[in-house]
């Protein structure tokens, strides 16, 4: 029996699969490890980094083992690239209805799911989803997009927001950093997020290997809409590349400033000070919102000046999902709802 949750779509009799979360039980693909979890936490919304997805808000950070991808830079892989069955001793088992409880006792706005591949968690987030609904809390994931058809619907329906990696623009590129043959599907995806979710788009970019594909990328996210933002990461040399370059930040910014023109909403990471992290308007082009970048350890909201997601200076609408969310918005809530 094959798995259908991604383009890998592994033949499942052996008992083995490539992220390992998966497995064949009684002429069904059951989960292996539903219910567990490595990762939970509060966090900003900014830190992910979502930009333009209820600015400010508190988001509570899940994440499982393994992952359908094996990128030579991967800033995760003590987790994603490993057997699952060899982490399960540092894992969190908890039932979707706590794991929901919990983002309310955090005080979270949003739960977002990082850190690994959501695809190889589908079924236990089909069941967050059910008490998050309940809760009114919004969930979010970031995604490789290498999902088949049905899994991409399928995540449309669980995540309101959606940031899609686009590593590269190319096979060659996908062949040899990630692993696997086509880019195609990828981009099959992005465009079936763009019809149904919020989406953002994040490129990692490694100096001289996929820098040329930069303004390809901004032709083809200008293409779908505009309106969508940009996240490019300067790629911090991890994993099976810690030999590589820190790339040139002149020259990234240098070749990113030509692509504002198809993009307003672009911006630049993974370095202190960064001033590519505020929003400009894309009219009059005054910054506003303007963000504090804390390098690879992530970022926050600093100034909001785009009250009900307009230019404060001429007015023109600012791309958002939701709008503003104060970090301790729930706590006040909770507090009032105890005096009243
Ligand atoms: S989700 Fe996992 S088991 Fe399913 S096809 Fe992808 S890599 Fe294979």
């Amino acid at each position: 029996m094959k798995c259908n949750y991604c383009e890998r779509k592994c033949e499942l009799a052996n008992g083995k699969s490539f992220c390992g979360m998966f497995q064949e039980e009684k002429g069904a693909v059951v989960e292996k490890y539903p219910d567990k979890w490595s990762t939970y936490f509060a966090s900003r919304v900014e830190s992910v980094p979502f930009y333009h997805a209820y600015p400010g808000s508190r988001s509570m950070i899940i994440g499982t083992a393994g992952c359908n991808f094996r990128c030579r830079y991967c800033a995760n892989g003590f987790i994603a690239c490993q057997n699952p069955d060899h982490v399960q001793d540092v894992m969190y088992e908890f039932a979707p209805e706590k794991l929901v409880a919990m983002a309310q006792k955090l005080g979270c706005h949003n739960i977002i799911f990082n850190v690994n591949e959501p695809a190889v968690s589908l079924p236990s987030l089909l069941r967050v989803k059910r008490y998050a609904q309940k809760a009114d809390i919004p969930m979010g994931c970031l995604t490789n997009g290498y999902t088949t058809q049905e899994a991409t619907r399928t995540m449309a329906e669980i995540f309101s927001f959606v940031h899609v990696g686009l590593k590269g623009f190319s096979d060659a590129f996908y062949q040899k950093y990630v692993g696997i043959d086509s880019i195609d599907p990828i981009l099959r995806n992005i465009n079936m997020f763009a019809d149904r979710c919020h989406v953002e788009i994040a490129s990692p970019v490694i100096e001289d290997v996929n820098d040329h594909e930069l303004h390809e990328i901004a032709q083809f996210i200008h293409d779908i809409d505009p309106q969508i933002p940009w996240h490019v990461f300067r790629l911090l040399p991890e994993h099976n590349m810690k030999g590589s370059l820190y790339p040139n930040i002149e020259r990234m910014s240098l070749a990113l400033e030509s692509s504002r023109k198809l993009l307003p909403y672009i911006y630049f990471h993974n370095f202190v000070g960064s001033d590519w992290v505020n929003t400009l308007c894309p009219h009059c082009k005054t910054p506003v919102i303007k963000r504090f970048s804390l390098g690879c350890s992530g970022d926050r909201l600093d100034k909001f000046l785009a009250p009900d997601n307009i230019c404060f200076v001429c007015k023109t609408p600012i791309a958002m999902l939701g709008t503003k969310v104060a970090w301790d918005a729930n706590q006040k809530k909770q507090k009032g709802e105890q005096t009243i």
